[in-house]
């Protein structure tokens, strides 16, 4: 299980992000992260991935554990190593290497591995097989977000953590996100999906948590939330 306790984080030694959040996301689970821009949702995502130092921001107070055993002093690489990964907002491809190449970056693998991985991740998203000698640059913005969670899969991870995959993307993309994020957890890898987009999250996930400015303001099985009218209103904007 991946877990924070009572998290706080500030950046630049002013700005407090985080006040005492825990979340847990448990292997082989989906678990939806919602929010306002600005909650706090990408900095806990920093937290648990070791990102934080890359962005001037701290651990003040609380914890970030993997199985009990604490992250806080993990580099990003080690996080990686033990099957944490992070797919950062705004899907950062190589625009300039070939969608293949893109993927071969993302293994962090020994190379008798990389074919299985390959074919792992292709069978996950074909459009990228169809197209593997092209430059990523030519990928439409859906595409791209594949290739960024499919170069993520490379490194067949215990946990993914997607960063508003959906941000951006037209309806059917958004669908094929969300089908694709449910066949990734199928194959048993734990998720923790930030969105804006929280009716497609809770569709899928079976947690969410919903937090605003810096806290957990609820904490719940996702059908929960989505049979609840006033969250649904209040929190969620859907009605
Ligand atoms: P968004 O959807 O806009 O990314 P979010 O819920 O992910 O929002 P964060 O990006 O974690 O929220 O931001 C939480 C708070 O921390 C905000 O007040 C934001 O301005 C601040 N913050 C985030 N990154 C930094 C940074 N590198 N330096 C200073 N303050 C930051």
């Amino acid at each position: 299980m991946l877990s924070a306790r009572n998290l706080e984080v500030v950046y630049d030694d002013v700005v407090l992000a985080l006040r005492g959040v825990s979340l847990d996301v448990p292997d082989g689970r989906i678990v939806a992260l919602l929010g306002a821009n600005g909650a706090g949702k990408t900095s806990l995502l920093r937290a648990l991935t070791g990102l934080l130092d890359v962005h001037e921001g701290e651990i003040t107070k609380g914890s970030v554990s993997l199985d009990g055993e604490d992250l806080r002093r993990t580099a990003p690489e080690a996080v990686v190593r033990k099957g944490v990964r992070q797919v950062l907002e705004g899907r950062r491809v190589f625009v300039e290497l070939s969608i293949e190449d893109n993927l071969k970056v993302g293994a962090h693998t020994a190379r008798a591995t990389m074919a299985e991985n390959l074919d792992r991740v292709y069978s996950l998203f074909p459009v990228l097989h169809d197209r593997r000698a092209l430059t990523a640059g030519y990928l439409s913005g859906g595409e791209q977000q594949m290739l960024a969670m499919g170069r993520a899969m490379m490194s067949n991870p215990r946990f993914l953590l997607l960063d508003e995959p959906s941000l951006g993307l037209a309806p059917l993309m958004v669908e094929a996100i969300r089908d694709v994020i449910v066949e990734i957890n199928g194959n048993g890898t734990g998720v923790l999906l930030v969105e804006q987009n929280a009716s497609m999250a809770l569709s899928i996930a079976h947690h969410g948590y919903v937090m605003e400015t810096g806290r957990v303001v609820l904490d719940k099985p996702a059908a929960e939330l989505l049979a609840d009218d006033d969250v649904r209103e209040f929190y969620l904007g859907l009605h």
